[in-house]
C-alpha cells in the first residue's frame, strides 16, 4: 500500500520548507521531497537560496564590504591599519559554514513540526500520486490530498556563451571562487550581476559588466537608478549599457567576450565571465505525463492568483511561478497555500512585495515607481531627503545616496518608497508596513522614529512630500 499523507511537497527551497512547515502547523500530515545536491556532493535543505543565492551572496558581500571598508574608510575614522590583507580560503569557509547552519536548522525545523523530508527525486502523477525516487534505489508511489509543487528555478545559459564551470559561470561558480580574478566580466546588470560583480570588485577585481539594454536598472525608480550609476561608477566597477554580448570564447589565458555596442563590434578579455542574464523556472522530471498541470510560453507553472494549478488540490509556489523571483515572495506563497489548504483565508498581497539589491550603498524599494504613477495618470507629489543630512549616516562615514517617496495627490496614500543608502533593505520594512495598511503620508510625518537613526530619513522624506521637511531645506 502506498504511503498517504495530507500534503506532499516538492522542494525545499524558501518555498516548499516553508509550505511544509505551516502545513504541519495546520494540523496536517506532511512529507517534503527535496534533490539539491551541492558540489561536494551532499544533500542539503533550503534550496538555491541557502545553498546558493541569497544566503552566501550577502555572507560575501558583507566581508567584502568589511575588507574595502578597513583598507578605504577605517583612516577617516582615525584607525590606523597596515597591512590588511585578503584571506579568501578563511572568507569562504566562513561563508560555508553559514550556509551549514542554515540548512541543518531546516532539519531541526522539520523534526521539531514532524515533516517527514525525503531526500530525492519528486515527480507528480495523476490523480495526486507522487513517484519518488531516491538517491539511490528504486521508485516508490506516495499519495496525498494535496500536493504543493515548489521546484525553483535555475540560471539561464547564453548559448553563445555556455558554462564551463571553469572560465565561463553562472552566480553559483562566482560564489566559489577560491582566487580572485585580476579581471572579471558580468554579462546582466540585474540584481545578480551587480552582487557579484561588488562582491569580486572589493576583493580586488577589475569588473567590466555588459548590459544589453540602454537603461541602468530599468525597472527602478529613475532618480535611484541615476545615483546606483554614480556611485557604482566611482567605486571602479565599470558598466557598459547597451552593449549585447554575441559570443565568448574560452582559452588557457581567460575568455574572450565579443559584443556589440553603439559604435559597432567589441571585445574584452576577462580572466572569468559570470553571466547573470536571469533565471528561469525549473520543471525538469516534476511533472508525469497524465498529472494535468499546465505551463505558460516561458515554462512557469500556470497558476491562479491564489497559487492553485488547473488541477484540484495541487499548488505551485515560489520561483516555478509567475511573478517576481524572490525569496520572500516565494515563503509567503507557500504560508498562502498551507492555510488555503487548511480551510483559512489567504491572500498575498502582490502590490506590496519589497525588492532589495545589497550593493553598497543598498538599493530598496516597494510599490509604484514615480515614473509608473506618472503614466498612469493618477496625480501625485513626491519628497526625497538625502543621507548627507542624517547624523546616523555621517557617523556611519555612508552619506550617499536618498529616500524618495511618491504619493498621491488626492488621498494622499503613499503609492512608491525608494531607498538608496545605507541599510535600504533594513529601512524599507517600515514602508512595507505603512503600505500594507495603507499607510498615508500624513501617518508617516506623526510616527515617532527614534533619534539618531537612518530611519529618520523615512520620516524627513515623509514631511518633505508636503514641504515641511524639519531637518532639510525643502525644496
Ligand atoms: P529554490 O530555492 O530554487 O528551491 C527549489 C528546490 O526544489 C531545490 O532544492 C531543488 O533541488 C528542489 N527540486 C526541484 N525539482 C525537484 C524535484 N522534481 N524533486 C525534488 N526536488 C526538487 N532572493 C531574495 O529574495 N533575496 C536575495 O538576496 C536573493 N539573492 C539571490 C542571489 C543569487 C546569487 C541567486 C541565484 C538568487 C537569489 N535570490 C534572492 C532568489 C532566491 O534564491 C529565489 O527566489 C528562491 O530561492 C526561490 O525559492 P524556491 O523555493 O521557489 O526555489
Ligand atoms: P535579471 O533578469 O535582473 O537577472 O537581469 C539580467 C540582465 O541581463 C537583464 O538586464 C538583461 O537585459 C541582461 N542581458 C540578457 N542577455 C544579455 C546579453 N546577451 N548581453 C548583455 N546583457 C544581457
Amino acid at each position: 500500500m502506498a504511503r498517504n499523507y495530507d500534503v506532499i511537497v516538492i522542494g525545499a527551497g524558501p518555498a516548499g520548507y516553508i509550505a511544509a512547515i505551516r502545513a504541519s502547523q495546520n494540523g496536517m500530515n506532511v512529507a517534503c521531497i527535496d534533490e539539491w545536491e551541492n558540489r561536494d556532493g551532499k544533500n542539503a535543505l533550503g534550496g538555491t537560496c541557502l545553498n546558493a543565492g541569497c544566503i552566501p551572496s550577502k555572507v560575501l558581500l558583507e566581508s567584502s564590504e568589511l575588507f574595502h571598508r578597513a583598507g578605504h574608510e577605517f583612516s577617516k575614522h582615525g584607525i590606523v591599519t597596515s597591512g590588511v590583507e585578503l584571506d579568501l580560503a578563511t572568507m569562504q569557509k566562513r561563508k560555508q559554514s553559514i550556509v551549514r547552519q542554515l540548512t541543518g536548522g531546516i532539519v531541526g525545523l522539520f523534526k521539531a513540526n514532524k515533516v517527514e523530508g525525503f531526500v530525492g527525486h519528486g515527480k507528480l502523477l495523476a490523480d495526486r500520486k507522487v513517484e519518488y525516487t531516491p538517491k539511490s534505489g528504486a521508485p516508490e508511489i506516495l499519495e496525498a490530498r494535496y500536493v504543493i509543487l515548489a521546484s525553483g528555478s535555475a540560471p539561464v545559459e547564453l548559448k553563445l556563451a555556455p558554462f564551463d564551470g571553469e572560465r565561463i559561470v553562472d552566480s553559483w561558480g562566482a560564489l566559489e571562487f577560491d582566487a580572485v580574478p585580476k579581471t572579471l566580466g558580468v554579462v546582466g546588470a540585474g540584481v545578480i550581476g551587480l552582487e557579484l560583480g561588488s562582491v569580486w570588485s572589493r576583493l580586488g577585481s577589475e569588473v567590466v559588466v555588459l548590459e544589453a539594454l540602454d537603461d541602468f536598472l530599468a525597472a527602478v525608480d529613475r532618480d535611484i537608478a541615476n545615483e546606483a550609476a554614480k556611485q557604482f561608477k566611482r567605486q571602479g566597477m565599470t558598466i557598459h549599457l547597451g552593449a549585447k554580448v554575441t559570443k565568448a570564447a574560452t582559452s588557457a589565458q581567460g575568455v574572450k567576450v565579443e559584443y556589440e555596442d553603439c559604435s559597432g563590434a567589441q571585445s574584452l578579455e576577462v580572466e572569468k565571465l559570470v553571466v547573470a542574464v536571469g533565471r528561469r523556472p525549473y520543471t525538469e522530471g516534476l511533472l508525469g505525463k497524465d498529472c494535468g498541470v499546465q505551463l505558460d510560453e516561458r515554462g512557469f507553472i500556470t497558476v491562479d492568483h491564489e497559487c492553485r494549478t488547473r488541477v484540484k488540490n495541487v499548488f505551485a509556489i515560489g520561483d516555478c511561478v509567475r511573478g517576481p523571483m524572490l525569496a520572500h515572495k516565494s515563503s509567503e506563497e507557500g504560508v498562502m497555500a498551507a492555510d488555503l489548504i487548511a480551510g483559512e483565508i489567504a491572500e498575498m498581497n502582490y502590490n506590496v512585495i519589497p525588492s532589495v539589491i545589497y550593493t553598497a550603498p543598498e538599493i530598496a524599494w516597494v510599490g509604484k515607481t514615480e515614473q509608473e504613477v506618472s503614466v498612469s495618470g493618477r496625480k501625485f507629489k513626491t519628497g526625497s531627503f538625502p543621507f548627507a543630512a542624517s547624523g546616523r549616516a555621517k557617523a556611519m562615514e555612508q552619506t550617499g545616496g536618498f529616500v524618495k517617496i511618491v504619493s498621491a495627490a488626492d488621498d494622499d496614500e503613499i503609492l512608491g518608497v525608494h531607498i538608496v543608502g545605507p541599510m535600504a533593505g533594513e529601512l524599507i520594512a517600515e514602508a512595507v508596513l505603512a503600505m500594507e495598511f495603507s499607510a498615508s503620508t500624513e501617518d508617516l510625518q506623526r510616527t515617532i522614529h527614534a533619534h539618531p537613526t537612518l530611519a529618520e530619513g523615512m520620516h524627513e522624506a515623509a514631511l518633505a512630500v508636503d514641504k515641511r521637511a524639519l531637518n532639510y531645506i525643502n525644496k
